[in-house]
């Protein structure tokens, strides 16, 4: 099933709303309309778009430190407790993945700092709040609070369970600190339905979503398993189009015209890789330097992959170049194919839709 609806797309990242998201916006509009009326409404509604707009932000604070380490992120869903980024991998490193973990609340940190500087508020009106009666700017604030310190709670898969991964990871193996993440964020989960039974119910729906959330990330561990019995010829696209270093631009973008191709290996006359070309690189050269200015000038260099080594290893070498596609070569320095990241996204797809799925290229 479903959980989510995409509504829009900001620098190659799809943000989708999560269902129970949705139904929390709705069960606070329909409160409130019951409670005060259509005036009492609208109010909450435009205080809900800018909950809204605090949580996207949040997710970029991620999204954005995950780019600087060369992780790209498809998709960012929206939910309750302050929605997941999809990355397409979280960064080996366990001081990267605190990084990008922290980015989040850090954002709301900020967008708080912003708001009391702005507004003149002091953490003082803390408490004697009412909330029902505070301003707009007093009840963003306390969302922004609430965003940090809900977020830090080392539950899995929230921000601080990855927090607490991380810094698990510092000190013992990877797998381990992932399997410890994870009991203490089931742990927290039912901490939360409990709560929910006895206080208030929001607890519950934050109770099931990390039990949700904790099932989508042993998915993804599923999928890096899965991975790992994969090499870089499983994964790659074969037989590219292959450019020569004194080609001009144009002939390039004629070739990434005519097909889906986007990254293409760039060999000299003796047919020997020297570096690849993306369209990126292709647009930009086209722009500053004209159409006829050779390949070579534009392309970057490039560390061909061996087609027999497993994927998580050349992942980490194209992470390491900042890479996002690279050449395959086989022994004799001869192209056989490209490894992109957009391609092994696909199959990540495939395999969370069928996980047996069996790779055509799969032996
Ligand atoms: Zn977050």
């Amino acid at each position: 099933m479903n959980w989510s609806l995409t509504i829009g797309r900001i620098a190659g990242t799809n943000i989708r709303l999560h269902i129970t998201f949705l139904i929390f916006l709705a069960w606070i509009g329909i409160s409130d309309y019951l409670a005060g009326g259509p005036s009492a409404a609208v109010e909450s509604i435009v205080f809900i778009l800018l909950v809204f707009l605090c949580v996207t932000l949040h997710e970029f604070g991620h999204i954005t430190m995950a780019r600087r380490f060369g992780v790209n992120t498809p998709q960012v869903i929206l939910s309750p407790i302050g929605g997941i980024a999809a990355m397409e991998r979280m960064p080996e490193n366990p001081r990267q993945e605190l990084l990008v973990a922290i980015a989040g609340p850090l954002v709301n940190v900020g967008i708080a700092l912003v708001l009391m500087a702005v507004f003149g508020l002091g953490l003082g009106f803390f408490t004697t709040i009412d909330f029902d009666h505070a301003s707009l700017a007093e009840r963003l604030l306390i969302v922004n609070i609430m965003l940090v310190l809900f977020n830090l709670i080392p539950a899995f898969p929230m921000d601080g369970g990855r927090v607490l991964r991380a810094i698990l990871a510092m000190n013992m193996g990877a797998a381990r600190a992932t399997a410890i993440a994870a009991r203490i964020g089931q742990f927290f989960a039912i901490v939360f339905f409990v709560a929910g039974l006895l206080w208030n119910p929001i607890l519950m729906f934050v109770g099931v979503f990390i039990y949700l959330a904790a099932g989508a990330e042993e998915q993804q561990a599923t999928f890096t398993g899965f991975a790992s019995r994969l090499t870089v010829r499983d994964a790659m696209e074969p037989s590219p189009v292959v450019l020569e270093v004194s080609q001009p631009v144009s002939e390039a973008i004629d070739a990434l015209l005519a097909s889906p191709q986007r990254d293409f290996p760039v060999v000299d006359r003796a047919q020997r890789i020297v570096g690849l070309l993306d369209r990126d690189a292709m647009i930009v050269g086209l722009r500053d330097k004209g159409e006829s200015v050779p390949v070579g000038e534009v392309m970057r260099a490039c560390q061909p992959l061996p087609p027999g080594m497993p994927l998580p290893e050349a992942f980490t070498r194209m992470r390491a170049a900042g890479a996002t596609a690279e050449v395959v070569a086989d022994e004799g320095g001869n192209v056989i194919g490209v490894l992109t990241v957009e391609n092994v996204a696909e199959m990540m797809m495939v395999a969370g839709a069928r996980p047996g799925w069996r790779f055509r290229r799969s032996r």
